[in-house]
């Protein structure tokens, strides 16, 4: 028998230059083939009489050859092959270019079934270069429901059917099945033999449904098994096993009372950092949840163990504002904190790195400085990352790596419903701060279209002339970053220029040193400037309690959780703020999605409805989603499935967590080469 995920050499009609051919689709073993799945079907099943045909529509007819077919020389190299058939209603001339050896093929008074997409005028008939096959034995091309397969050079539809059909009679006793007997009941699932039969060579549009339905949730089960096996491997891993302490030794100090939100979050980091195993726990939080307190309760706990941490934000600004917030709130306790940046002098670096060393230093806040050759620390126990999604996974491990397994917390702003985020984030624990502190003002927002602007200007002067400060974003209008950077740039000017000339503008974005982002940055917070014109790169955290006003142009363009990271930049003071979006769409649905962000104010609820209305490509805006990719489910519109999927791995590794089990072995193996494949 066929070797599951060995070579497809061994099917006829496969020889090296098709093998090779293949692998351009991905297809290198006898799994990858059977799992090519069409991308659409043919219905050549049905066969229709010639009188019916309709104009530029693709039919199949049962028809007898009526004339000879002859060879007709139009001029050098274009040859017409042309004859005659009917089937009795009607009558169709056909015609084939440059294949005059089909003539040997097609012989006067035999029945075909022809399929192709016919010309008509009233009773004139054409069709030209159609599949053809001989009536009367097995039909192989024409007389089904034909599967429509994504093709490269060198491979037609006609080999990957006859590969694939070859590939099934190969392995289609030794398929092993994937999903427990149980699960398959529980869901009306079919199983591996059929669906991947089905799949291939559906006799109805049922067997279609059944086939994509069993499949979709294979992978997605396949999925969500990888995700507990690696999360089993990562949490099972030793790690620092802190002594258990009282948070409320903390929070006495704290300037506020945490949320009860935050303080489920502390437990289940402490619970972690006690338990003798390692922690990697996400911490998903709104903008203004208060991730910054359950990251220095980390902090703290660490550095009672006499233990070091390491905070990394991903910019300048937002290492000095964590520094000024973390060094209040620990230093109570006679805890030392340091900050690292870039910036910093030689001998301000080395001063560091020498505390650091020693053991003097307990907490450093700092860039992506810290992950310099120079910083050496003496017992590093906890590594911090705030707002993760700046960073890559290697720069966090490459961090941790300069301790001996420190415990991982990781801080994100970006809301994302629990199913995805569980695949995103793959081996982390998540835990999420689900409420905001008492007594935040809701941000009023609207959605306008461009005959509010000369309202929306006169707000603008007014909240300026109480004081206040305002943000205005400009989404990125072309594909292309210089033009994107251009029309920031003029923007900017019109606006400094024509429309507030007596006021203090400034312009920001990404193709700026950062050295000049930071002062820019610096200088609004600082309130030396009145209004910013920017990108998104003012989206993560960074703290202006004085902005009031955040303006979005083209607000249709964002996502919606994007916009709700926008809005989260301003109402962090006393002030009552406002959020603009201007809607320079029309069409109904960026109306109804922006219509959902001016009610909404739960960043959770936002992305739930960003993901039901755009899918989870959009999330992060144009940044890399880290989904894995998918061949038959669509994790946005298949996310009952999906927790199915999750629910049905979580109640298998209960009961076999190491997949030993002798029916779970084809389980294991496909996560194993689907671990493969996500590595890769
Ligand atoms: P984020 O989750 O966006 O990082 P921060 O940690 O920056 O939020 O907190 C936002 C603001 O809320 C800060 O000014 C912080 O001092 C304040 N804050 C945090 N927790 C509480 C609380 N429990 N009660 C009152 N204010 C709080
Ligand atoms: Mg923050």
């Amino acid at each position: 028998m066929a070797e599951l995920y060995g070579g497809i050499r061994f099917i006829k009609g496969i020889g090296e230059q098709r093998a090779k051919n293949l692998e351009k689709l991905g297809i290198k073993t006898l799994y990858d083939l059977i799992s090519y799945f069409p991308r659409d079907y043919e219905d050549r099943s049905q066969t229709t009489a010639l009188t019916n045909v309709i104009d530029g529509e693709y039919f199949s007819v049962s028809a007898i050859v009526a004339t000879t077919p002859q060879n007709h020389l139009v001029r050098r190299g274009m040859e017409l092959l042309k004859f005659d058939i009917t089937d009795g209603t009607a009558r169709c001339g056909v015609t084939f270019f440059n294949q005059s050896y089909l003539k040997s093929q097609i012989r006067k008074g035999e029945t075909y079934r022809f399929y192709g997409k016919f010309s008509r005028s009233g009773n004139f008939i054409t069709l030209n270069s159609p599949i053809f096959e001989k009536e009367g034995k097995e039909l192989e091309m024409v007389g089904r429901i034909m599967p429509v397969y994504r093709l490269t050079a060198g491979i037609s539809q006609k080999i990957l059917v006859r590969a694939i059909r070859q590939g099934l009679d190969a392995i289609s006793d030794g398929l092993p099945e994937t999903i427990p007997e149980s699960t398959r009941r529980k869901y009306g699932l079919i199983d591996v033999v059929a669906a991947y039969n089905l799949i291939h060579d559906p006799k109805s549009e049922e067997d279609i449904v059944r086939a994509r339905t069993r499949l979709i949730f294979e992978e997605l089960f396949v999925l969500s098994c990888a995700l507990q096996q690696r999360k089993y491997a990562g949490t099972s891993q030793p790690g620092f096993k802190l002594q258990p302490r009282d948070p409320r030794d903390f929070y006495v100090k704290l300037p506020f009372e945490p949320t009860d939100a935050q303080k489920r979050v502390v437990s289940e980091a402490f619970a972690d950092m006690s338990s003798g195993k390692v922690m990697n726990r996400l911490v998903q939080g709104d903008v203004g949840s208060g991730k910054t307190a359950v990251a220095a309760a980390c902090c703290w706990f660490t550095a009672c163990a006499g233990l070091q941490s390491a905070f990394m934000a991903p910019t300048e600004i937002l290492a000095e504002q964590h520094y000024a917030t973390l060094s209040r709130m620990l230093e109570p306790f006679g805890i030392r904190c340091s900050l690292l940046t870039g910036h910093m002098t030689k001998k301000q670096k080395n001063e560091v790195y020498e505390s650091l060393k020693s053991g003097e230093t307990d907490v450093v806040i700092g860039t992506h400085a810290l992950l310099s050759e120079g910083v050496e620390f003496r017992y590093l126990g906890l590594v911090v990352a705030d707002e993760q999604h700046r960073f890559g996974v290697r720069q966090r491990t490459e961090l941790a790596q300069k301790g001996d397994d420190p415990h991982v917390l990781i801080m994100s702003a970006t809301p994302i419903p629990r199913t995805l985020a569980l695949i995103i984030y793959g081996e982390l624990d998540v835990s999420v701060i689900d409420q905001l502190p008492p007594g935040r003002q809701k941000i009023d927002t609207f959605a306008v279209k461009e005959d509010m602007r000369e309202r929306i200007n006169k707000f603008i002067a007014r909240l300026v002339g109480e004081g206040r400060q305002v943000y205005i974003i400009c989404p990125a209008i072309d594909e292309n970053e210089m033009m994107y950077f251009a029309a920031v740039e003029s923007y900017y000017k019109n606006l400094s220029e024509n429309v507030f000339p007596n006021l203090r503008v400034a312009c920001l974005h990404g193709r700026m040193k950062a050295a000049e982002k930071e002062e820019i940055m610096r200088a609004f917070k600082d309130g030396e400037t009145d209004i910013l014109v920017s990108t998104t790169v003012i989206e993560v955290g960074v703290d202006v309690p004085n902005a009031a006003l955040i303006v979005v142009e083209n607000a249709d363009r964002f996502g919606l959780s994007q916009l709700h990271q926008l809005r989260g930049r301003v109402g962090r003071g006393e002030h009552k703020s406002y959020c603009v979006l201007f809607n320079q769409s029309d069409t109904q649905e960026s109306a109804q999605r922006l219509a959902a962000l001016c009610k909404l104010s739960d960043g959770f609820k936002i992305s739930e409805v960003d993901l039901t209305m755009r899918g989870p490509g959009d999330f992060f805006g144009s940044r890399q989603s880290g989904l894995p990719a998918t061949k038959l489910a669509e994790l946005s519109c298949d996310t009952n499935t999906l927790y199915a999927a999750q629910e049905e791995a979580k109640l298998l590794f209960e009961s076999d967590p190491e997949l030993k089990k002798f029916e779970n072995r084809a389980l294991a193996e496909k996560i194993r080469q689907f671990d493969d494949a996500m590595l890769n």
